[in-house]
């Protein structure tokens, strides 16, 4: 993408109305838009990136074998009528009635809906184990939305349902999504820890939340620091092998690691001195088994292999998607800018033209921009008549992880520059070379 035909509109002041550092980035990266209260437009940066963490999220879940549907937003109020949850679940539902007077609602989750689906077209164990996910605008009408798209009213999630034979069954299910989903924050390069929280209107036993350890993050968190050194790295994990699973599931939830809401003092207590830390944390997922809470009073049931008729145990298990955003810019930002990760960044690498208009340099980035774009790295090419300082600055504030800096004076020895994001270090080498390492660097990510 050249940026001269590009729509950036970044701001040059700080917006007086973000408190937090994600949100005043965004805002000043020519991100989102806010139309409403806790309702954004997502500018083409912001787009970029909101696709890139689906697709993140979307091949880790096919990997531990669930599968994508898509479902409505609007959502007949009948369907929660029957699981009781109409009348429990408060101010945050959005009730909206049609031209006929019937009641509807802009779903915050779909349990309801999924149970639905599911009773329809399953009947037997035989079917069994099944995972279905989908990735879908939410609407919660929140009482505070605040700090941008981590708390906003509409928001994306990705929400996951399992149905099972029995609750050993649905265990597993649980098991895979914890381990899918740190898998998925990894690859976002998010350290994510799994905490024992609280149910809360989902219901259920188990429930683990998954928080980004950040001093803007809404929740306070009780832990031991030597959790946070743990990596599933590039370990492959047999999805369909229950023991391999539960291994790493309790590798990551052996050390204590708690919201305030399960907080144990006395157990906390008991971690040495140095290691035990309390801090805050941005919840960017949850896991929960809730059994026949929905499948019993929705009449959710299958024939099992004694001929018995019996509902399934199920859980959900969500990812907040566009909350990911900002979770990942407070873990990753200067006083510059945004430091996007490489597996999320918008685009791989930026140019910087230093002299556009002089024919080696424009030349010189033109061929860069080819090979790149051929490699399936498409670059972001600052190309318009700016100052050298001004470019810089752009490309600090958008946070693209690496830069390649085009001069008349470097090409003279055949060299450009190629600059990380992060450390600041930069190092001469050929174009062909640049993009050598590039491909190297991104063949990890991809
Ligand atoms: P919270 O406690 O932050 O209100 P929740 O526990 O009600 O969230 P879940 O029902 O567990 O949320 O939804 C799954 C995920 O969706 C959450 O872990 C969070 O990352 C995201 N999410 C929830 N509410 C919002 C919101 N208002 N804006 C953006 N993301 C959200
Ligand atoms: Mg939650």
């Amino acid at each position: 993408m050249r940026l001269s035909r590009y729509f950036l509109p970044v701001l040059k002041e700080n917006p007086s109305e973000a408190q937090i550092v994600s949100h005043r980035l965004m805002l000043r990266a020519g991100m989102i838009r806010q139309q409403a209260a806790g309702i954004y437009s997502w500018l083409p940066l912001g787009y970029r990136v909101l696709k890139r963490i689906e697709q993140i999220v979307h091949e880790e879940q096919v990997r531990a074998g669930h599968i994508p549907l898509l479902m409505p937003t609007l959502q007949s109020a009948d369907l929660w009528r029957e699981s009781g949850r109409y009348d429990d679940y408060g101010e945050e539902m959005l009730r909206i009635k049609d031209r006929h007077k019937r009641d509807l609602l802009y779903g915050p989750t779909n349990e309801e809906m999924i149970t639905d689906i599911f009773r329809a077209h399953v009947g037997s164990y035989k079917d069994l184990p099944l995972t279905l996910y989908h990735i879908q605008w939410k609407f919660r009408d929140e009482i505070r939305p605040r700090f941008g798209v981590m708390r906003g009213r509409e928001f994306l999630m990705k929400d996951g349902y399992n149905f099972d034979i029995d609750k050993d069954a649905a265990l597993h299910a649980y098991n895979r999504h914890m381990v899918s989903y740190l898998r998925t924050y990894e690859r976002m390069g998010l350290t994510a820890i799994p905490m024992r929280a609280d149910s809360g209107p989902i219901g259920g036993d188990d429930t683990h939340e998954f928080l980004v350890l950040a001093q803007t993050g809404e929740s306070e968190v009780f832990y031991d620091d030597r959790v946070t050194q743990l990596k599933l790295g590039g370990r492959a994990v047999d999805y369909d092998n229950w023991d391999e699973v539960a291994g790493v599931c309790t590798e990551f939830t052996t050390l204590y690691a708690r919201t305030d809401e399960t907080h144990d003092a006395a157990l906390f207590e008991q971690i040495p001195e140095a290691h035990r830390k309390v801090g805050r944390g941005i919840e960017v997922g949850q896991i929960f088994y809730f059994g026949t809470k929905y499948s019993e009073p929705m009449g959710a049931t299958v024939v099992n292999d004694k001929g018995e008729r019996v509902p399934v145990h199920m859980g959900s298990h969500g990812i907040g998607v566009s909350r990911l955003l900002g979770a990942i810019i407070e873990a990753s930002h200067d006083d510059k800018g945004i430091i996007w990760p490489e597996g999320v960044t918008p685009f791989p690498v930026g140019i910087v033209n230093l002299k556009q208009g002089d024919g080696a340099a424009d030349v010189a980035c033109d061929s860069l921009y080819a090979a790149l774009t051929t490699q399936g790295l498409e670059p972001l090419y600052d190309d318009r008549n700016e100052r050298a300082g001004a470019k810089f600055a752009t490309m600090d504030l958008i946070g693209l992880p690496w830069r390649i800096t085009v001069g008349p004076r470097g090409l003279e020895k055949g060299v450009v520059e190629l600059t990380s994001r992060r450390t600041g270090e930069s190092e001469e080498m050929s174009p062909e070379a640049a993009v050598a390492r590039l491909v190297q660097i991104y063949a990890a990510h991809r």
